[in-house]
């Protein structure tokens, strides 16, 4: 499994979807076979989403590693995820903000947070939070965040995760129903410069100021 592994995270770097070694570490140490379902494990490095219940994926591994890289993230960060679904993307942001960082991840089904809530204990990523509820309202206790990513597509940047954002810090987040993009937004005081990065395909973001 850790040659399958390494294998398919080479595929990215050649690839060009990742290049900061704090990603590629990361998304090697973390063991991505745990947060899918049992008869599922044998495909946990195939390069796909994997169904995970209730309707939901994991997502495909290079998409954890194109999002994680576009969060340029740094140790001790704050982040807030949403859409935690099996936990693995916020156990590869919570690898490279350490110790002296935090994750805060939102999941609207509370069966899936519970369950990711078990896996990341028992791997002992102290430093992520799961909470359930809806992500599109962000999470007020914890803000501000240096970084916030959504991994489900919505028809626009939620109100409550711009003003939940530090001034100069990034979103990373699909927008858009049948034909979604990929963007970063960053804050810069009352401005946000909006990029676009690539078409992509998520389920939908569902919430008060998310699709209905
Ligand atoms: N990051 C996940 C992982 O590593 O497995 C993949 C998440 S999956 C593609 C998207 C998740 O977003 C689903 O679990 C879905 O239930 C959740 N979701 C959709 N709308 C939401 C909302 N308003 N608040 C919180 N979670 C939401």
């Amino acid at each position: 499994m850790e040659d399958e592994k390494k294998r398919v995270i080479e595929k990215l770097i050649r690839e060009g979807y990742i290049k900061d070694k704090k990603v590629i570490e990361a998304l090697l140490k973390v063991p991505r076979e745990e947060f899918v379902p049992e008869h599922l494990k044998k495909y946990a490095y195939v390069d796909t989403p994997l169904e995970i219940g209730y309707g939901q994926t994991i997502s495909a591994i290079h998409m954890v590693g194109l999002m994680t890289e576009l969060l340029d993230l740094k140790p001790g960060m704050k982040v807030l995820e949403i859409g935690t679904g099996s936990g693995y993307h916020a156990a590869v942001v919570a690898e490279i903000v350490g110790k002296d960082g935090l994750v805060v991840s939102i999941e609207r089904i509370p069966e899936l947070a519970e369950r990711a809530k078990k896996v990341l204990k028992k791997l002992g990523y102290d430093n992520v939070i799961v909470l359930v509820g809806d992500g599109t309202l962000g999470c007020k206790e914890y803000a501000p965040y240096d970084r916030i990513y959504v991994t489900a597509a919505g028809p626009k940047i939620p109100k409550a995760l711009i003003e939940q954002l530090k001034d100069g810090g990034k979103l990373v987040m699909p927008i858009g129903r049948y034909l979604q993009e990929l963007i970063v937004a960053e804050k810069k005081g009352d401005r946000v410069e909006i990029k676009k990065v690539c078409p992509v395909s998520f389920v939908p973001l569902i919430g008060e100021d998310g699709f209905k």
